[in-house]
Order: structure tokens, then sequence, then C-alpha cells
């Protein structure tokens, strides 16, 4: 699909179109079409820009990422069609290893990710191996298989467009979880320690640069993040936005 760049919504069809292709090429399932539309409301209320919320909490996420013993970034099919490339990069610069880990989880489609990961330059990507496959508990059987290596040894998992029970799940595992998540309200939102509230195809770039900028004087500083309260922000934003359309 052609869409003419002077569109008032071009950014939000180019990356819909990004997620359609994923699905044609086998990354993406059907239910991933329906979490993006779910998304995509929630981008139209927060304004489809990066709110200074969020920029705090990528600010938070950088440091938490730079810092951290063991991370690992979580990879499901929506994440690897909107946004490979920056994954990957994300990986290097950090130094987290990248996990393939799917809601729907099929041989076939985890093959098809890693394959795209490393298309755009990954060396190694975890989760694909049967062999290295551990549990972990309080999730039902196919969900709650993850790498030895990956998640399941980390220390932080960033895990972006996550559901809300493997969030949890995770929490109850003692991870610390960053995640991106457009809706504020999410159980995913409100149970990660990091939340951005932001499309992950705009807020990864400015994750990334946050990484290759933060002095280690910044990096030494003791986080003063409140994740609730980041999120209180956000959901004012909301209405603010539905308060002003009342009133137009
Ligand atoms: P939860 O399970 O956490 O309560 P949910 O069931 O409403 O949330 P899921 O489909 O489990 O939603 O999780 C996907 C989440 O990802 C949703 O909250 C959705 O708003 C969000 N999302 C979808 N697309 C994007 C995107 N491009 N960038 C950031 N967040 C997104
Ligand atoms: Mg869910």
């Amino acid at each position: 699909m052609l869409i003419p760049k002077t569109h008032p919504r071009a950014a939000s069809l180019y990356i819909r179109e990004k997620l359609v292709h994923g699905f044609r090429d086998g990354l993406a399932v059907e239910e991933g079409l329906l979490a993006h539309g779910r998304g995509e409301m929630f981008d139209y209320l927060i304004g489809e820009k990066t709110t200074k919320t969020a920029r705090k909490a990528i600010k938070a996420a950088a440091r938490t990422l730079l810092t951290a013993k063991s991370p690992v970034i979580s990879v499901n099919g929506n994440v690897a069609s909107l946004c490979p490339k920056e994954i990957v990069e994300l990986s290097k610069i950090t130094g987290a290893k990248i996990e393939v880990n799917l809601f729907y989880a099929s041989e076939k489609r985890k093959k098809t990710i890693a394959q795209t990961l490393k298309k755009n330059g990954a060396k190694e990507i975890l989760g694909i191996d049967s062999r290295f496959s551990k549990r972990i508990t309080k999730l039902d059987s196919a969900r709650r298989i993850v790498d030895k290596r990956g998640i399941f040894s980390a220390d932080v998992v960033l895990v972006p467009l996550e559901d809300g029970d493997r969030t949890i799940a995770l929490k109850k595992f003692g991870k610390n979880v960053i995640t991106f998540d457009l809706n504020p309200m999410s159980r995913t939102a409100q149970t990660a320690d990091i939340t951005i509230v932001d499309n992950i195809t705009r807020g990864i770039h400015l994750l990334i640069d946050t990484c290759k900028k933060l002095s280690k004087e910044e990096l030494e500083e003791k986080p003063k993040f409140d994740n609730k309260k980041n999120l209180k922000k956000s959901i004012l934003i909301i209405r603010k936005n539905l308060r002003r359309m009342a009133n137009a």
C-alpha cells in the first residue's frame, strides 16, 4: 500500500502496514493484529507522540539495561514485525541477549522470527533450541517455557507488548521487568517495574539513543524512578486529551 506522506495519519498507517507484512511473512498471528489495534487506540489517545512521561521511563530503562548483569530482550511476533533492526541494535549496545518467546508458540514461527533477526544482524537467538528449555511456574504449559541461558537466568528482562499473565509470572520469578505498552492500564503496564507508554516503533529509537548518551555519572546515580506515579501521568494525559475533544 502506498501511503502519501501528507496523509494526517501516515505514520500510524505505515506502522500498521509493517505488521500486516509481518503477518503475511509468518512472523505475527491474527491475535497479534488485534493486539496492535488495541495499541493503535491508546496511541491515538496519547496523541501519537513520545510524551515527557515516556521519556522519563526510557531514561530509567536505559540505565537499568546498561547496569544489568544479564539483561534479555524478549521478542514476539509483533515486535519482530515492527522493529527487528532496532531490537538487534539495542541488544548490541546494552549487551542484552535476544530470546524469542511467543504467546502462541509454534516451532515454525519461532524459526521465521529468528531468521528475520539474524538477517538484521543478530548473532545468537535464544528460545529456539529445546535442549535449553526451562519452565517458570505460575503459567500454563506452553507459555511457561523459557531458555535457561536467557530469561531463566536473567536479572533484567525487556518484554515489549507482553500479556499480563506472563509479566506477572516474570515478576513472581524475581525478574526486573521493563516493557513498552501503550495502554497504561493494562496488567503488564501496572505490573512491570518500568513501563514505557509509547509506541515501540517510536520509543525504541529514543531508548537506543539514550543508551548511547548516558554518562558514567548518570549510570552511577541512584535511580529515582516511580512507575506507578509515571503511569498515573500517562492516564492523566489521556484524560486531558479526551476532555479537550469533548469540549471542542
Ligand atoms: P494485559 O494482558 O497486560 O492486561 P491486554 O490483554 O489488554 O493486556 P495484550 O494483547 O495481552 O493486551 O498485550 C499487548 C499490549 O501491547 C496491549 O496493552 C497493547 O495496547 C500494547 N501494544 C500493541 N501494539 C503496541 C505498540 N506498537 N507499541 C506499544 N504497545 C503496543
Ligand atoms: Mg493480555
